[in-house]
């Protein structure tokens, strides 16, 4: 078998590849030809991921007429405990919980309804430069192209070819599907569990639906700082199994899913030459691990860019670096950097502090609700949660100045 060569190369079928694809074929349907996406899995294809998805992804691709049925778990709301209080906001439907093994199926399904060619179990292996054009090697043959779009997830192959490395913020992640248990928390939130110290992250207990049947997707998230990176992470089987166990869960009955995830850098190159980066393959968000509808936001912003410079017969030797900038100006990477300083408050020395701001203001789990959720926000709440986050700096700072 081999494939047929396109000016335009989307390696990964992953919300983040398909979406580009969708959104190039939207903003420029004659260059909806040019492009091939190729996936190295067969679909319908796992991927871990407890999948909640807020209403920002899904509402990005019903910009561009596309609507993904699957079957869900809706979510209206978000659920938080912390070592100094809990609390919980539940503004209404804000997003939905899929199984990825059918969300990126269906998603792929809709980019090849609308002419483009998804080619999946296809592997790229390597890419090299040749001639004014890119040569990609793949698991079915080489193919030339002219733009590559590393779309390839947090292994990326592409990224390896433009010489750089794994990112400096990575966690590692780990997940289980379970019946539910008595002790769960109202099904249509989100919960969050930052109280173990144990991790730089948090536990999660999210509804699931897996074949019809309502279950709950539970799983430690453990970002791993530039500053930990050469020592041992925490065991995350073991205290998942912990988890398991005092929920009355037996761990040996149950099937881990580990997985690594990469935080986005607001410095790191995203584009050289004829290669640009999109999705994980560049960075999400390394508060929360959320990246679902990132990858998809990502995807909107490369597409637009890709109909934009191709379709002016404008590319040529590094013109793709116009895509650093594109998504250094986006509101995606304003969001984006300001989760990377949020890092440094949730997982840094004012963690405790963090906590008990959100024990005491469900407000901001409010906003942050209508965020995931891309509702318009709710200026009155948002006031509010400055005006207890500068309380609470000012208690502390005269607390400090008190006990010198
Ligand atoms: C355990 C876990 C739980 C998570 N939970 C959530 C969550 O609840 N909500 C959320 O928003 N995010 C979550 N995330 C993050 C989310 O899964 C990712 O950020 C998101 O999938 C990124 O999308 P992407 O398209 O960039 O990459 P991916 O979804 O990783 O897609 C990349 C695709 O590229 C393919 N590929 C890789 N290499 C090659 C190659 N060489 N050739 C061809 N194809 C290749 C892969 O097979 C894959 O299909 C979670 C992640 C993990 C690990």
């Amino acid at each position: 078998m081999s494939v047929t060569s396109r000016d335009i190369v989307v390696v990964g079928g992953g919300p983040a590849g398909t979406t580009t694809a969708l959104a190039l074929a939207h903003a420029a349907p004659g260059l909806a030809r040019r492009v091939v996406v190729l996936e190295k899995a067969r679909y319908p294809r796992e991927k871990p991921c407890a999948g909640a998805l807020g209403g920002r992804g899904d509402a990005l691709l019903g910009d561009l007429g596309v609507t993904i049925d699957v079957p869900s778990a809706h979510v209206d709301g978000i659920s938080f405990h912390g070592a100094r209080g809990a609390a919980e906001a539940s503004p209404g439907r804000i997003g939905r919980v899929v199984r990825r093994v059918e969300f990126d199926y269906a998603l792929a399904r809709a980019a090849a309804s609308r002419g483009i060619e998804v080619r999946d179990g296809v592997g790229v292996e390597r890419l090299h430069d040749d001639d004014g054009a890119i040569v990609v090697a793949t698991t079915a043959g080489e193919l030339a192209a002219r733009v590559v779009v590393g779309c390839d997830g947090v292994g990326s192959v592409v990224r390896k070819s433009m010489g750089l490395g794994a990112g400096e913020l990575r966690a590692q992640v780990i997940e289980v599907d379970t019946e539910p248990v008595p002790g769960d928390r109202d099904r249509a939130l989100l919960h969050f569990d930052s109280a173990d110290r144990r991790i730089a992250g948090y536990a999660w207990d999210f509804p699931t639906v897996v074949d019809g049947r309502a279950l709950v997707c539970r799983g430690l998230y453990h970002l791993k700082t530039p500053r930990d990176a050469s020592r041992d992470g925490p065991d995350l089987g073991a205290l998942l199994a912990e988890r398991l166990r005092g929920l009355g869960i037996d761990p040996a009955r149950c099937q881990n899913k580990r997985y690594a995830e990469r935080g986005f850098e607001p410095a790191a190159r995203l584009a050289q030459g004829r290669r640009m980066l999109v999705g994980e393959a560049a960075g999400i968000d390394p508060v929360t691990g959320e990246g679902i509808a990132q990858a998809i936001e990502f995807g909107v912003l490369a597409g637009r860019f890709l109909a934009r410079t191709l379709g002016n017969g404008r590319e040529g030797p590094g013109e793709l670096e116009g895509w650093q900038h594109v998504v250094a100006a986006s509101r995606l990477a304003r969001d984006l950097r300001l989760r990377v300083r949020l890092m440094g408050l949730f997982y840094g020395p004012w963690r405790a502090e963090v906590e008990a701001f959100l024990a005491e203001t469900p407000a901001a789990l409010f906003v942050g609700c209508q965020h995931f959720a891309a509702q318009p926000r709710d200026w009155a709440r948002v006031g509010e949660v400055a005006g207890h986050a500068v309380a609470r700096v000012t208690a502390a700072r005269i607390a400090a100045l008190l006990a010198r």
